[in-house]
């Protein structure tokens, strides 16, 4: 018998990977995540990272981190419910209550712990979770964790939805309607007015992911709730700490029910270390900047429509995306693949994604544009797509 600790069954799943021409390695910073990037040892504009407002390397949220570890610590030294509570943890929740026009704030660790917590905790035997066919990974993983039933309503499809909700109003206590706010593959908005009226109809509750919404849509980034004016309908509002916000956490805005409950039953609050002071600190101090100005939200606005506009007149096919989400589809798995390796030769970094993350055919690089763009650097990004897609018969 083989020694099972060779781990061989892996080695294969591995080997399967490199095959299948999908083994990768880890790309490199070697600096901060900013409009501009040392990556792999080569000076690149990056459009892959999720730093919407180019907060992550903020002197203002850099000044309040070091502040708050020289006041708090390194760490908190316990879960939140035992003794990892620090009043600037509460005062991250009221600031983002406040921020999101909701009566609380639930904060988790990451975006991804927020679905994996919330999700099971508010669901259970008896319920039927009807989510997006497109919605993310860590809402697929917090259903798995929750004793509901589950089902799919197609992307952003209101028929489906209502069959959904029409075949099964009578044969389950609770309905959860999931959504992404904001697409992250396609940058389309959900049609959230449509949704909350069908919830309303059918006595269904709402819970929007809103994770590439928060900091980008909305008044001075509220999301995507704020941006159609739902304050009040919808039950659950997710958002990440980690995009715009530009360091790391998540939260569920609702009631203070909800809160309540949560404290209570959200398991990786109750059995995983709270937030470090640092990011606390700096968090608080980006919600603060949004609150004063929207000097950044317009700047993101503003650069995300003169890079897609350039991109478009060029004509690549930049989809139908309603955010500065910028994906440029160009079909084939290995094209897309060749495409990103192209441009980073020519100083742009973009990600290419394929099968499975999006469908077969369907391949693209997402371009995320930021506030912290110069135009000069999107004119280079833009002039690079020109280089690579005319010598690659993308365009032209
Ligand atoms: N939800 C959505 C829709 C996301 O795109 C992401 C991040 N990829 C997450 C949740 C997870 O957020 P975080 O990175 O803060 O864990």
């Amino acid at each position: 018998m083989e020694n099972v600790h060779e781990l061989k069954f892996l080695k294969e799943k591995i080997q399967q990977l490199k095959d299948q021409g999908v083994y990768r390695k880890l790309p490199v910073l070697q600096g901060p995540s900013d409009a501009e990037v040392m990556l792999n040892g080569k000076k690149v504009i990056n459009l892959s990272s999720n730093n919407y407002l180019g907060f992550a390397n903020h002197p203002r949220l850099k000044k309040a981190a070091i502040e708050a570890v020289e006041k708090y610590g390194a760490g908190t030294g316990a879960v939140r419910t035992i003794i990892g509570n620090m009043d600037i943890h509460e005062e991250l929740e009221k600031i983002l209550a406040e921020f999101k026009r909701e009566e609380a704030a639930f904060v988790y660790q990451s975006g991804f712990n927020c679905n994996a917590g919330t999700i099971q905790a508010i669901t259970e035997e008896g319920d039927l979770i009807v989510s997006d066919e497109l919605n993310h990974a860590s809402i697929i993983d917090g259903s798995r964790l929750s004793k509901a039933k589950k089902t799919i309503f197609k992307h952003s499809d209101m028929d489906s939805l209502e069959e959904v909700l029409k075949t099964n109003r009578d044969k389950y206590r609770n309905i959860l309607i999931i959504t992404d706010g904001v697409f992250s593959m396609d940058g389309d908005i959900a049609k959230l007015p449509e949704i909350v009226e069908l919830a309303e109809k059918y006595e269904a509750m709402t819970y929007v992911d809103d994770a590439h919404g928060s900091g980008v849509l909305g008044e001075s980034g509220r999301g995507t709730v704020d941006h159609f004016g739902l304050h009040g309908r919808i039950d659950f509002s997710i958002g990440t700490l980690s995009k715009a916000i530009g360091v790391l956490g998540g939260y569920v805005a609702g009631s203070n029910t909800m809160y309540e409950w949560l404290n209570h039953r959200a398991r990786p609050v109750l059995f995983s270390t709270s937030l470090p002071p640092a990011a606390v600190g700096a968090i608080i101090e980006a919600i603060k900047m949004l609150m004063e100005s929207t000097e950044y939200t317009d700047r993101l606005w503003d650069n995300a429509k003169y890079f897609k506009a350039k991109l478009g007149k060029l004509g690549f096919n930049t989809g139908h995306s309603q955010t500065p989400i910028t994906p440029v589809i160009i079909g084939e798995e290995s094209k897309t693949m060749e495409f990103s390796r192209e441009l980073f030769n020519n100083g742009v970094f973009v990600s290419g994604i394929v099968f499975p993350t999006v469908p077969r055919g369907t391949g693209r690089v997402r371009c995320m544009v930021t506030a912290a763009h110069t135009k000069e650097q999107l004119d280079r990004a833009v002039d690079a797509f020109e280089k690579v897609g005319n010598k690659m018969h993308i365009i032209g």
